[in-house]
């Protein structure tokens, strides 16, 4: 077999589940996890048993990856759902879960989370009527997301929409007539979250 899997399918393979990082090869039979999900290396060995601080790092890497948010911004939404009311893992969830760039890959004008980043900061999306050009700003319920009403960024859109194949995410409903559009119904509940996470995992390793 040839070489099957790059830097970014690495990821999944070493996270053990696939992160859907690569748009809509994800979900064909070219899936590097599809095709070998063992973790990356030539020669598989035994792996000794992962530590307990071990298993909670690969969690809070999972999470990032996932996402694609490093290590400060991170901090910055886990420090935000600690201060917070709520369950922190829940909140925690529910913030990744309303960054700008996640929801416009979840409705689908971009197919994958990297796409939808840079196709906020080159200002193809307006919220509520105005541009807004942060991959990390934060939906709201009842927000309006809109692709601009202009050549480039409706190509880019539709092309994504065409080969979308996945579920849309029950906090936001979508409408393709005209100028594609999303409506946030309500914010991200921890079943909207597409991956399965142990967030307790997570708060026992950030909150030391
Ligand atoms: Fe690569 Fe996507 Fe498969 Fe992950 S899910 S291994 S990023 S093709």
């Amino acid at each position: 077999m040839g070489r099957i899997t790059g830097p970014v399918c690495r990821l999944c393979r070493r996270d053990g589940l696939k992160l859907f990082l690569k748009g809509n090869r994800c979900d064909t039979p070219k899936c590097a996890f599809d095709r070998r999900p063992t973790p990356p290396g030539v020669v598989q060995k035994r792996r000794p048993k992962p530590t307990d601080y071990g298993l909670r790092l690969r969690e809070k890497q999972k999470v990032k990856h996932y996402y694609g948010v490093l290590e400060r911004q991170f901090r910055t939404y886990f420090n935000r759902a600690e201060k917070g009311s709520g369950n922190t893992g829940e909140t925690l969830m529910s913030l990744l879960e309303r960054r700008l760039d996640n929801v416009v890959h979840r409705i689908g004008f971009a197919a994958s989370r990297a796409a939808a980043r840079q196709m906020v900061a080159h200002g193809h999306i307006t919220v509520n009527g105005r541009r807004v050009d942060v991959p990390s700003y934060l939906v709201r319920a009842g927000d309006l997301i809109r692709i601009k009403n202009r050549t480039k960024s409706l190509q880019l859109a539709h092309a994504s929409l065409a080969e979308f194949r996945r579920d849309l995410p029950d906090f936001v409903s979508r409408s393709e007539d005209g100028v594609p559009e999303a409506r946030v119904d309500r914010l991200p509940a921890p079943d909207d979250v597409s991956i399965p996470v142990q967030t307790n995992l997570i708060i026992e390793l950030c909150s030391k």
